[in-house]
């Protein structure tokens, strides 16, 4: 009936201004976030096969705000997504992680950019510019990008990628498989790296479709000359499956925990996990 109706329209309406306003505390917080000093970075090891030797560290941002304590990058990136604080935010992440390489042996950086990042204007001389004057190789930082990065404009998407490379960055597909057309992207793209996200690790013990789906990154990436690094490795039987499947890399809780800058410091000179 019409009465219900408007109810049911009513509460739609006030959780719809919530919402709003929540993203715009959160906007508010973010913005200020920065120069009060509240974000940092912690540092997630990728390490190689065999040896298990730590070749490289994903940066990851957090955030612990004065009003809502310490809010997840999947909440928050979101947002920031939305409008150009991103951009800010972003900048902040890439010097901070340029400054890390400075302290490690010879592992190289993995920094996560968003879409908008990535399809911002001039965004190859902007990260040139900013590890130029970090004095770093590009060959030390690893660019992950989404497929949602690179599908609304696969044109510009394919040059941008082609330019970072012949700059001499690595490039790393991320959160492999769940995009719309990952066979058409690795075709197209000058990439270095797939990461098969990790919903397909979970459910490689599970269901034999995900076990079936590890396989086939593993060759394909294999067969093209592409390192594959797996997500999520959280347990042994995850990695000894990974292991026999012949997947060069591996990331997660089962070898290593996101790090504070000090402990992954030390850790990169180890070089191995123990
Ligand atoms: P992502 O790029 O896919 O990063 C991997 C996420 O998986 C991280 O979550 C990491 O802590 C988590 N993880 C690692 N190993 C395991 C594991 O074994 N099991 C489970 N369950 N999770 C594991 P985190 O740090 O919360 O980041 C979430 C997402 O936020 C990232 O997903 C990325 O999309 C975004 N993000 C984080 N930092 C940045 C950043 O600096 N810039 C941008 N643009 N996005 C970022
Ligand atoms: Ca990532
Ligand atoms: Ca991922
Ligand atoms: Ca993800």
């Amino acid at each position: 009936s019409k009465k219900s109706g408007r109810g049911v329209v009513r509460v739609f309406d006030e959780s719809m201004d919530e919402s709003i306003r929540f993203r715009r505390q959160i906007e508010g917080g973010l913005s200020k976030a920065i120069a009060n000093g509240e974000l940092r970075l912690v540092f997630q090891p990728i390490v190689a096969r065999e040896k298990l030797e730590i070749v490289a560290f994903e940066a990851l941002l957090r955030w612990k705000s004065p009003e809502y304590g310490n809010i997840s990058p999947a909440m928050f990136i979101p947002i920031a997504e939305e409008s150009n604080l991103i951009h800010e935010l972003g900048d902040w992440v890439i010097d901070e992680a340029l400054e890390m390489l400075q302290q490690w042996p010879g592992q190289y950086v993995s920094v996560n950019f968003s879409p908008r990042q990535f399809r911002r204007q001039n965004f190859v001389g902007h990260v040139v510019e900013r590890v130029q004057r970090a004095g770093i190789e590009p060959h030390r930082v690893q660019i992950e990008i989404t497929e949602t990065a690179i599908f609304d404009n696969a044109e510009r998407a394919a040059d941008t990628l082609y330019r970072l490379r012949q700059m001499g960055f690595r490039i790393a597909l991320d959160d492999f498989g769940t995009g719309y057309s990952s066979l058409y992207n690795i075709r197209k793209f000058a990439l270095d790296c797939l990461k098969i996200d990790r919903s397909f690790i979970d459910g490689m013990g599970k269901e034999r479709e995900s076990a079936a789906i590890v396989h086939s990154i593993i060759h394909l990436g294999r067969a093209l000359g592409l390192e594959v690094v797996a997500e999520g490795v959280e347990t042994e039987a995850h990695l000894q499956a990974l292991r026999l499947a012949g997947c060069s890399h591996y990331q997660g809780y089962y070898l290593a925990r996101p790090l504070e800058a000090d402990v992954a410091t030390e850790v990169a000179h180890e070089r191995y996990m123990a």
